[in-house]
């Protein structure tokens, strides 16, 4: 079923849960990076055990991070995100599981959320586990490499530099090379942000809040995900299982399709506020 009318039939009966995915944030300018217009990356994302072991990896990291963390911080809620709040208010969504790590779904007035992969807003220490936030490590940042974070770009010109998803930027092969990392606050170890990267496991705890709402949902409505992530593919195959309904609403294939009751081609933005607007 693929109409706009199969996505309210199902819903009207049925109080959703909802996976959101990077496809959620590209209305509000966040690159994601499976979609029809997202741009083949010249580096692959670090891995958890590169950052750990190698330090080049982190002022890589840092580097980019720098430039690429603005472009998070100015990102607004779009129509989806607002639509996902309503929804939520009215009774009809039950809470969200997101795979984004932008904080877009609480700035519109989202309550019920887990972050599977974290939060860009906070960095922890891998040494003492203090928390700091995000901003204010940007600051540090700041200091530490005049220029970097302030758009001056430490003498990389602004043509070679390409915003990528996540807060993250692409930079030229040794344009890094004297960039200068922060430490802890507290013990001077090494810092890392709060999400998970590609090689790290999603906390347990956090895993099982996202179980017990999925055992709680009547329906699973996917938004804005290519599903390829597993940490998110895991909940739709799931539900699948249990028998609760899969309604999927996304630009292009996922890995979900066989799997979904209702699938429907389109813009979350545009998709969710009619959803919002059907559903009294
Ligand atoms: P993905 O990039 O694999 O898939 C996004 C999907 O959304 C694509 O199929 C794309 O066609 C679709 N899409 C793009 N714009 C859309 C729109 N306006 N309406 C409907 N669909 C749209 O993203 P994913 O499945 O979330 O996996 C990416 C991984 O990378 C996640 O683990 C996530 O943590 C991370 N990531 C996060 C952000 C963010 O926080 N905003 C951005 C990029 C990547
Ligand atoms: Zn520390």
């Amino acid at each position: 079923m693929r109409s706009f009318r199969d996505l309210t039939r199902l819903l009207e009966t049925r109080r959703a849960l909802v996976l959101s995915g990077a496809g959620c944030s590209t209305e509000s300018g966040i690159p994601d990076y499976r979609g029809p217009d997202a741009r083949p990356r010249n580096h692959r994302p670090v891995l958890y055990q590169e950052f750990v072991r190698d330090e080049r990896a982190r002022v890589r990291y840092w580097a980019r991070s720098a430039l690429g963390w603005q472009r998070v911080m100015n990102a607004q809620p779009n129509a989806g995100h607002r639509a996902l709040a309503v929804l939520e208010r009215v009774g009809r969504v039950s809470g969200i599981l997101t795979q984004n790590v932008d904080g877009l779904h609480q700035r519109a007035g989202s309550r019920r959320i887990v972050e599977l992969h974290g939060n860009l807003a906070h960095v922890v220490c891998l040494d003492c586990g203090a928390s700091e936030g995000r901003s204010e490590l940007q600051r540090r940042l700041g200091r530490l490499n005049p220029g970097w974070t302030d758009g001056g770009e430490g003498g990389v010109t602004g043509s070679t530099v390409r915003s990528a998803p996540d807060g993250d930027v692409e930079l030229p092969i040794g344009a890094v090379e004297g960039f200068r990392v922060a430490g802890c606050l507290g013990c001077g170890g090494v810092l890392k942000p709060d999400v998970v990267f590609f090689g790290e496991n999603v906390p347990k705890a956090r895993v099982e809040e996202a179980w017990s709402m999925l055992s709680e949902a009547q329906a699973l409505l996917v938004v804005g995900s290519s599903l390829t992530v597993y940490s998110g593919y895991r909940f739709v195959v799931r539900a699948a299982l249990e028998r609760i309904p899969v309604a999927i609403v996304n630009l292009g294939p996922t890995r979900g399709d066989d799997l979904a009751s209702v699938k429907l081609e389109g813009k979350t933005g545009s998709v969710l506020a009619a959803l919002a607007d059907a559903l009294p």
